[in-house]
């Protein structure tokens, strides 16, 4: 076995695989999932529409119907079209691919989303980090310097930022994206737009080096593995020869589409999710010994800081709880003793909390 081994790259053979913990009888909160499903009645009849679809059949290869439901539901600019992927993941994995040329470098701001540095190393590319001020805005002259010395061929920026969930400042944004020019990539990841209440989306067709993404999965379809992303046409084209042509199913397809149509659900859904993150900041804020950071998105970044307790020995007592969030704190030193939550239901957010103060306790 050891031979046939040899066979997989030595860079594969090196990684840990992506840890997904059960969470089977927990109050899953580590995940970003939107906590609310479709009411009855609109499960009822996605489940008749999903029935009649011919799964004999290969997908329309266009997906003319799911893209012209996207452009409906936002408002991408006249003359933009979009890709789709298999989740986002896979469109970051297609541009990786696309611009792997021998010697091309991938940059982006750390702590920051793990596919970026993931998706680069499985595509060749080296990644470079560059981390970010401790109040987790971006260090503007480090990101510049960084540019210009190493002229990545993609710089990912998370707008807002996961797992710290703030947004960069639009201006150092601008300047990056300047300072990029010609000579790269800038993909905007607005993963968490419905819960930022801003978008880089107009500002897109002013900046040809920017390829806009997004995702259904936080707004809540994280199950159907849907994500788009749009950029000026030729560059779209050049991406769209990696994308395997089959890569969105049918499943997935007619659900996107009915969903959308039905997109005041969801946004209502938002609605209440950004209301609860206030109310869980605010609580939060009230515990002595926890640090709630600032979020532009549907989770909360806190940090333990009681001495003599660590992040870990939290996340740990919470467990006790049942209650899973995401352990950060070995992610990056700016995150020690950081914890992330999603935001939730009131009731699990309040179990959350519960069970956040006793496990400060002893
Ligand atoms: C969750 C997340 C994604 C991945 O989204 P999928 O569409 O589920 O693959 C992309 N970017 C960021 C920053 C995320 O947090």
């Amino acid at each position: 076995m050891s031979r046939l081994l040899n066979t997989v790259r030595d860079d594969v053979r090196a990684l840990a695989a992506y840890h997904v913990p059960d969470a089977s009888g927990l109050v899953k909160l580590d995940a970003m999932e939107n906590p609310y499903t479709l009411p009855p009645e609109l499960q009822q009849q996605l489940g008749q529409h999903l029935a009649r679809l011919p799964l004999n059949r290969y997908p329309v290869p266009s997906y003319v119907a799911l893209k012209a439901a996207i452009r409906r539901h936002i408002a991408i600019p006249d003359g933009f079209d979009v890709i789709l992927g298999n989740g986002s993941d896979e469109l970051i994995a297609i541009v990786s691919t696309a611009c792997a040329k021998p010697g091309a470098k991938v940059l982006a701001p750390v702590p920051g989303f793990v596919m970026y540095a993931m998706s680069a190393q499985l595509a060749g590319m080296e990644f470079i980090g560059v981390p970010l001020r401790a109040d987790f805005s971006l260090d503007l002259d480090a990101m510049l310097s960084a540019i210009r010395t190493q002229r990545p061929a993609i710089t990912y920026l998370a707008y807002p930022n996961n797992p710290t969930g703030n947004l960069f400042d639009l201006d150092d944004m601008l300047a990056i994206i300047r300072a990029v020019g010609d000579t790269g990539l800038v993909i905007v990841d607005e993963a968490y737009q419905p819960f930022a209440g801003t978008s880089f989306l107009p500002l897109l067709p002013q900046h040809p080096n920017v390829v806009l993404m997004r995702t259904v999965s936080k707004l809540g379809l994280a199950g159907i593995r849907l994500g788009y992303m749009s950029a000026a046409s030729e560059l779209l084209a050049e991406f769209d020869k990696v994308r395997p042509p089959y890569n969105v199913n049918v499943l997935t397809e007619a659900a996107a589409e009915f969903v959308l149509a039905h997109g005041d659900v969801l946004d209502a859904q938002a609605e209440a999710i950004c209301a609860e993150r206030s109310e869980m900041a605010r609580q939060l804020s009230d515990l002595p010994g926890v640090a709630c950071f600032p979020s532009a998105a549907n989770f909360l970044l806190v940090r333990i800081q009681r001495p003599g307790l660590t992040g870990t020995e939290v996340f740990q007592r919470l467990l006790q709880h049942r209650v899973l969030v995401k352990n950060v704190g070995k992610m990056h030193a700016l995150l020690e003793n950081c914890l992330r939550v999603t935001v939730s239901t009131p009731q699990e957010n309040a179990a959350f909390l519960a069970a956040l103060q006793s496990s400060l306790m002893h």
